[in-house]
């Protein structure tokens, strides 16, 4: 069945040609709070499918969730959103379903997390995510493989991964979700930079499964590599965690206040 679409409301204004103008001569509406934004932090794997298996041994799925419950706490101390994970325990869910959930909640951001292996074990370093057609190079196209496979424990295929709404309005949507998904790659990037080593063009894509909702702006953070033994010991140690989930606390809460900005901008 095709992903229900939450389409923003100045999209359906602009869709139905209303000038803005006409918005401007109505009634002024009472004061309206804006909803607290929800933020969906989706700890990569769980239950049968382990996710990457550490140089010494550790699980990615057990490091994704302490570092996903670490950044709802930072989150929610902070209480500039709402936070909710895709998992609460460590079950497993499959690809489509994680972004079900964030649709279904109604999810303004998308923060996928992990700590893949790769088979160059020398390679370390954060990277961010965002969903293409084409990846940007070999190694996140293998990446992006590996991430996909964690279907292969179950669970039903991703099904219409390509929108069968062929409409001008569903286009703007995913454009409108494409440049917030960069965004918040740029953001992550720029606060992990001065915190944490990153590879090379730290902020790469291809096609991930779970970046994949049409009206989300989603991202998938890979805070290390299990496959290196530095970062699998470093993402062990909460401090370490705790300062990953620091900087992207302060990429997510840029990322809402800016999309609270252009908001306001947009009437
Ligand atoms: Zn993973």
């Amino acid at each position: 069945m095709p992903q229900a679409m939450r389409i923003p409301r100045r999209l359906l204004l602009a869709a139905a040609a209303l000038p803005a103008a006409a918005l401007a001569k109505q009634a002024p509406r009472p004061v309206e709070r804006a909803p607290v934004p929800l933020v969906m932090l989706d700890p990569g794997h769980g239950g049968k499918d382990p996710g990457a298996i550490g140089y010494s041994g550790t699980y990615e799925k057990h490091v994704a969730f302490a570092a996903a419950e670490e950044l709802r706490r930072q989150l929610n101390a902070s209480g500039r959103c709402r936070v909710e994970l895709t998992r609460e325990r460590d079950i497993f869910i499959p690809l489509a379903d994680r972004v079900g959930i964030a649709q279904g909640r109604g999810a303004a951001l998308l923060v996928s997390m992990h700590a893949d292996a790769l088979t160059d074990t020398e390679v370390r370093g954060a990277s961010v995510y965002t969903l293409s057609d084409t990846a940007s190079d070999p190694q996140t196209a293998a990446l992006a493989r590996r991430e996909n496979s964690a279907d292969r424990f179950g669970g039903p295929a991703f099904q219409n991964v390509s929108p069968t709404v062929a409409s001008i309005l569903a286009s703007l949507v995913r454009q409108e979700t494409r440049v917030g998904s960069a965004r918040m790659a740029r953001a992550v990037v720029g606060a992990l930079e001065p915190e944490i080593g990153l590879l090379p063009n730290p902020a790469r894509h291809a096609g991930f499964m779970v970046l994949r909702a049409a009206d989300i702006p989603s991202v998938l953070v890979e805070m290390g590599f299990m496959s290196n033994y530095r970062d699998e010991a470093a993402l062990r140690r909460p401090e370490y965690r705790a300062r990953v989930a620091a900087a992207l606390r302060r990429a997510v809460e840029g990322f809402l206040a800016a999309n609270r900005a252009a908001g306001v901008a947009a009437g």
